[in-house]
Order: structure tokens, then sequence, then C-alpha cells
């Protein structure tokens, strides 16, 4: 089998399983050193893929911190519990007054 960038009887790397894609190790590493970025293997099948893609997802996913939604809860059951008290409060006078 030969590499089909510079056509020798290198040793080839087996990236994918297409035959049409055997790449030799010699142009495989000067590919990564041109493209660092590039997702590993086989240059052909992942070639356009490229990793900063995958770091923004993930910082998306993580817009919002726990602590922040931990923040929003406990002033939600506070609130609430404020308003419960007043209306008891208010029950109360009702009563009374009758
Ligand atoms: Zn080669
Ligand atoms: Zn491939």
């Amino acid at each position: 089998m030969t590499c089909k960038w510079c056509e020798e009887n290198n040793d080839i790397i087996k990236l994918c399983n297409v035959k049409d894609h055997s790449i030799c190790k010699t142009c495989y590493d000067k590919y990564r050193n041109l493209y660092p970025l590039r997702v590993e293997g086989c240059p052909y099948c992942k070639g356009l893929q490229e990793k900063i893609i995958v770091y923004v997802h993930q910082q998306h996913n993580n817009s919002i911190p726990y602590e922040v939604i931990a923040c929003i809860i406990c002033y939600s059951v506070i609130c609430l519990s404020i308003k419960i008290y007043f209306l008891i409060m208010l029950f109360i006078i009702i009563l009374n007054n009758k």
C-alpha cells in the first residue's frame, strides 16, 4: 500500500477503514504540524472539524453557575414564607374583629 500524498511506500498509519485514505506517518506528522487545531484522525474524514468549536460549545452549556441558581431558589423560598406569614396574620386579625 502506498501513501496517497507522497506516493511512497512508507509506514502507512491506519486512521480509518477507507482504503483510499491511506497516509504515511511522515505526511501525517507534517499535516499535524500545519494544522495543530484540527481534530485528530483521518484528514479526509475529519478534515474540516477544528477543536475550537468543541470548546465554545462546552462553555455555552455551563453559562449559569450553580451558585446563582442556589441564590435564586433561596430568595424565592424566603419571599414565599414572608407572604404566607402575612396571610396568616391577616387571617388572625379578621377572626379577632368578629
Ligand atoms: Zn506520505
Ligand atoms: Zn478516512
